[in-house]
C-alpha cells in the first residue's frame, strides 16, 4: 500500500474532530422540556414526560395458565377421582366455591374460583363424563395458576419520564387502561435543499441538472425519529433566497437541516447568511465524507448546514444530527456501538481526517469480516445501498492492509428501522 507522501495530506489543524463536533452540539442541544397528551395510537417512538405508576394489577385476578381442570390442592393426589361441577372461561367466571373433592373445567385466562388452588393440564387427567381420574399427582398450590400483579402489580413505577415508548409500552399501558400519556413535544425539524441545479424527482433533467436526491433522503433518515418535519423544499443559490428560507425556519422550527452551500464557493450562501444572521459554531470537520459542515443558531432553531454530497448527508446525519435529535427528543444519545473486524482487501486513505469507508460487513468462520463497498466517492449514493457498515479508519492512518483489524460501524446502529 503506497504511503501518503510527507506533507500530502489533509491535516487541517482548524477543523474540529468528530468527537469535539459532537460533545459541542450535545452541549447546544438541550431536551425540549414541553408535553402534551397523546392516545396509545399516537405514542410510538414518542418520550414519556412523567413518570407512571401501575394502576391495577395485571392479570386483576388468579387466572389459569392453561386448558384443564381446577382443583384444591389436598387432592391433587395421583388416581384422585373428582366430582366436576362446572366450568370457568375466560370472560365467563364460574361464582361458587370449589368443596373438597370437585373440580372445576377452567380455560387459559379463565378465573380460579375461591377454593380452587391449582390447575391440572387436561393432558394429565383422564375424563369421564361428569368426573375426572388425576393420572398426574403431587402438584402443589399455585401450579398453572398466574397470581394477581404477577405481570405487574397496582402501585409498582412502570416506566421513568424519559422511557421512549416502543411496541412493548404501549402494550402494557393498554393492559393498564391507560389511554393517553404524556410525552414530550416532537422537536420541530425544517429542512431544505440548496442548488440551481436541483430539479424535483418528477420533472425531466435540463442541461446541468441533477434530481434532488437529498431532501428525500433526509425525509426518509428523519422518519426513524419522534419528529415533525416542514418540507421547505429546494432553496435557489443566492444570498436572497437562502437568508428568507433560514429567516422562516428560525422562526418556525427547532432544529433546521440544509444540504449543499456550506463550502467558501461563490454560490455558497448558507455559512455567509449564518454568519451575517445567526451564530455559527464550527464549520470544518476533520472527518470524511463531511468536512464542511456547518453547525450554529439560527433565530431559536439549532442549525446543521450539512455537505451537498448525498453520502456525505447520510454519514454527517448519521454522525451528529442523530444524537442532536435523541437528546432533543429526551433521549440518551449514546454513542454507537462499533465492533473490529477482519479487512478482506486493502483500503487506501489520505492522513488527516477520520474516514468512513462504505463497507460490507459479514460473518465467515474466523468471525466478522468487512470489505469495501462500491465506488467511496462522496457522490456514490448507490454504495451506500451496497453497504451495511463503515469502516472507520484513524484521522492520522494512512489506510489498512487486508488481514488488518478495523473498526466497523454496523449501520443498524446509526440508521434505524422504522
Ligand atoms: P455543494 O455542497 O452545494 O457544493 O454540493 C456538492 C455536490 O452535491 C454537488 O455536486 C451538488 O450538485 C450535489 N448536491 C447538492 N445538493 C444536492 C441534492 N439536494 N441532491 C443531490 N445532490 C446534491
Ligand atoms: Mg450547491
Amino acid at each position: 500500500m503506497p504511503e501518503a507522501a510527507p506533507g500530502c495530506d489533509d491535516f487541517d489543524p482548524s477543523a474540529k474532530t468528530l468527537e469535539q463536533a459532537r460533545a459541542a452540539i450535545l452541549e447546544a442541544c438541550r431536551t425540549i422540556t414541553q408535553s402534551e397528551q397523546v392516545t396509545l395510537e399516537e405514542a410510538l417512538g414518542r418520550t414519556l414526560a412523567q413518570p407512571i405508576h401501575a394502576r391495577i394489577d395485571v392479570p386483576p385476578a388468579a387466572v389459569s395458565a392453561m386448558d384443564g381442570y381446577a382443583l384444591r390442592a389436598a387432592d391433587a393426589t395421583d388416581g384422585a377421582c373428582l366430582a366436576l361441577v362446572g366450568t370457568s372461561a375466560a370472560g365467563h367466571p364460574w361464582d361458587g366455591e370449589l368443596q373438597p373433592g370437585q373440580c372445576l373445567r377452567i380455560l387459559t385466562g379463565a378465573v380460579v374460583p375461591a377454593g380452587a388452588e391449582l390447575v391440572i393440564m387436561q393432558e394429565q387427567v383422564q375424563r369421564d363424563g361428569e368426573s375426572i381420574t388425576l393420572q398426574n399427582g403431587g402438584l402443589t398450590t399455585g401450579h398453572n395458576i398466574r397470581g394477581p400483579g404477577s405481570d405487574t402489580a397496582a402501585g409498582s413505577p412502570l416506566y421513568a419520564s424519559g422511557q421512549r415508548i416502543g411496541a412493548a409500552e404501549i402494550g402494557v399501558l393498554a393492559s393498564q387502561g391507560i389511554a393517553r400519556v404524556s410525552v414530550l413535544r416532537r422537536p420541530r425539524v425544517a429542512f431544505f435543499s440548496t442548488g440551481d441545479e436541483l430539479v424535483p424527482v418528477d420533472q425531466p433533467l435540463g442541461p446541468g441538472q441533477i434530481h434532488d436526491s437529498n431532501r428525500h433522503t433526509l425525509r426518509a433518515l428523519l422518519s426513524a425519529y419522534p419528529v415533525e418535519v416542514l418540507d421547505y423544499g429546494v432553496i435557489r443559490d443566492t444570498e436572497a433566497e437562502v437568508s428568507r428560507a433560514l429567516t422562516r425556519a428560525g422562526a418556525d422550527a427547532d432544529m433546521i437541516i440544509t444540504t449543499g452551500g456550506v463550502s467558501v464557493g461563490d454560490a455558497d450562501h448558507v455559512t455567509r447568511v449564518l454568519q451575517a444572521s445567526g451564530q455559527v459554531g464550527f464549520w470544518k470537520l476533520a472527518i470524511k465524507p463531511g468536512r464542511p459542515l456547518a453547525f450554529g443558531q439560527f433565530g431559536r432553531a439549532h442549525f446543521f448546514g450539512l455537505p451537498g454530497n448525498p453520502v456525505a448527508v447520510m454519514t454527517t446525519f448519521a454522525l451528529l444530527v442523530r444524537p442532536a435529535l435523541l437528546q432533543l427528543a429526551g433521549r440518551d444519545a449514546t454513542e454507537p456501538q462499533t465492533l473490529n473486524a477482519r479487512l478482506l482487501e486493502d483500503l487506501y486513505k489520505t492522513p488527516g481526517r477520520k474516514d468512513f469507508q462504505r463497507a460490507l460487513l459479514e460473518t465467515d468462520d474466523r468471525g466478522w469480516v468487512v470489505r469495501a463497498a462500491g465506488g467511496q466517492g462522496s457522490h456514490q449514493l448507490r454504495a451506500m445501498s451496497e453497504a451495511n457498515a463503515y469502516v472507520v479508519l484513524p484521522r492520522e492512518s494512512s489506510g489498512a492492509r487486508a488481514g488488518d483489524w478495523v473498526e466497523v460501524l454496523p449501520f443498524r446502529e446509526i440508521f434505524p428501522e422504522v
